[in-house]
């Protein structure tokens, strides 16, 4: 069984159209596949009229920022009903704090010498969500770096000048949120916060506290340590195991969707437990 839990389409910082997405994945004859946009359900409309068509899987999906100790995290929301009214109202929150944040990015690059950063930015989006990755897009086109690497260390971290500090909604409401819609929550790509195992760990016992279900334990980009150890930490704190390549489409990331390793424990894998699915 092929499974895909973690994707973008350009409804947040991927490129593909969501039905692009979803012919991927079928192509690469993925049984179960979600979309899971950031902060959006937006795309999911026109992924499910796809899927439907196709024999694919679709899993109703989205990756909320969330706040653990005052950091940025991510927690991917699965099988979710995009109608429910608590996460969509959290969403429109995150949303907003998005639209704020670009403002302030955008007063932060003028104020190094790049104009019109809002508009430039807001051009090379398909929807009104802006992401740091569309700032970076536009730093990239306007000659001002080479790669992604390049400019999110020198233009939107820390106290670079488009670097701004976003206060995300705790992890306990956010997997609220998640639960209200009646899906699972997963906390996404465990070794991207730049954090010790040590602090790893005390987020994952936090996160199972506040109720969270599920921890990703493959992505297109783990080491076969990685992999391993987040196995352990599953079994340890008693949270399901997902998987999924955090596909975005562009050009340089190759990653291909449905190509990732399988879990190593299937017993434990997420998807049998799939609470809306019938
Ligand atoms: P945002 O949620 O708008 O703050 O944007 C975060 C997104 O930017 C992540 O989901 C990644 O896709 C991307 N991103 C963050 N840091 C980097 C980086 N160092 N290099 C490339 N992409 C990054
Ligand atoms: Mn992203
Ligand atoms: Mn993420
Ligand atoms: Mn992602």
């Amino acid at each position: 069984m092929k499974v895909d839990l973690h994707n973008h389409s350009y409804y947040s910082d991927g490129i593909l159209s969501p039905a692009e997405v979803v012919r991927l994945a079928d192509e690469a004859d993925c049984d179960l596949f979600a979309l899971t946009d950031h902060d959006t359900t937006d795309g999911l409309d026109e992924a499910r009229q796809t899927a439907d068509k196709l024999s694919v899987d679709l899993v109703s999906g989205v990756e909320i920022s969330a706040f653990w100790r005052n950091m940025t995290i991510h927690i991917i929301g699965l099988d979710i009903d995009v109608n429910n009214d608590i996460l969509q109202a959290g969403l429109v929150h995150n949303q907003q704090l998005r639209k704020e944040r670009a403002e302030k990015i955008a007063l932060g690059l003028w104020r190094a010498g790049i104009k019109d950063a809002l508009e430039k930015t807001q051009a090379l989006s398909k929807t009104d969500m802006l992401t740091r990755t569309h700032f970076a897009q536009m730093l990239i086109q306007e000659g001002q770096c080479k790669d992604m690497k390049s400019v999110f260390r020198r233009y939107l971290t820390g106290k670079k000048p488009g670097g701004v500090r976003v206060e995300w909604k705790n992890i306990d409401e956010v997997v609220g949120w998640i639960h209200a819609a009646g899906g699972l929550a997963v906390l996404a790509h465990p070794f991207r916060y730049k954090m010790t195992q040590t602090k790893i760990k005390n987020m994952l016992i936090d996160f199972k506290e506040v109720l969270g279900d599920g921890l990703e334990v493959v992505t297109a980009t783990s080491t076969d340590e990685e992999i391993t150890l987040s196995n352990q930490w599953a079994k340890e704190y008693e949270l399901l195991s997902s998987c999924g390549s955090d596909y975005h489409g562009w050009p340089n990331q190759r990653i291909q969707i449905g190509s990732l390793r399988d879990l190593p424990n299937l017993d434990n894998a997420i998807w049998r437990y799939f609470p809306c699915r019938t």
